[in-house]
């Protein structure tokens, strides 16, 4: 689910966004530390405090974003936007390129991946409650390099699929095998 640094507007409403630009012009934004593949921010809340934004990159690409204030809203928040538009800033970009294309004012317009993860999620428990649906026994029939290939890929992104892999290593450690996964 990565997307191009300047796509990142198809993900927050116009409304949002609008609070960050102002964040990003009212010099809320602080840059912590920054590479090719991470970017630490701390952006300015109301009650002289900040909330701290970690973005995620991959050839240009944003992989994840995490804020830790309270937004629920649809899309991204204002301190995740401002975040990324100080990247983009800081790339030459400029806040008079931005056009009406870039401001979603219909909330189904702008891109939730909240709302994605959140489909995914049911659709993983249904799964798993379907007893016609053989997860497994579908997936063991599968070409097992392209699934470790799969998996390598998403270790990265995904603490449970590290958990997974942690949980097989201490497995793989006990003698004899405990009969649960056998
Ligand atoms: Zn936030």
């Amino acid at each position: 689910m990565a997307y191009p640094l300047r796509m990142f507007t198809q993900r927050i409403r116009a409304l949002v966004l609008k609070r960050s630009i102002d964040l990003v012009e009212n010099k809320k934004v602080e840059l912590l530390d920054h590479d090719d593949e991470h970017a630490q921010f701390h952006v300015e809340n109301q009650k002289d405090g900040y909330y701290h934004v970690e973005v995620r990159l991959r050839d240009k690409q944003v992989t994840f974003t995490h804020c830790d204030c309270p937004y629920r809203g649809v899309g991204l928040c204002k301190h995740t936007g401002a975040a990324l538009l100080q990247l983009l800033l800081n790339d030459g970009f400029d806040v008079s390129e931005f056009s009406e294309l870039d401001f979603k004012l219909d909330d189904s317009e702008v891109i939730d991946l909240e709302a994605m993860e959140e489909n995914v999620r049911k659709i993983i428990k249904e799964i798993s409650l379907d007893n016609e649906f053989e997860l497994v026994e579908f997936l063991s029939n599968q070409d097992k390099d392209k699934l470790l290939t799969f998996i390598l890929k998403y270790l990265e992104e995904s603490e449970d699929i590290r958990l997974v892999i942690m949980a097989y290593m201490w497995y793989k450690s006990q003698n004899p095998k405990p009969p649960f996964l056998s």
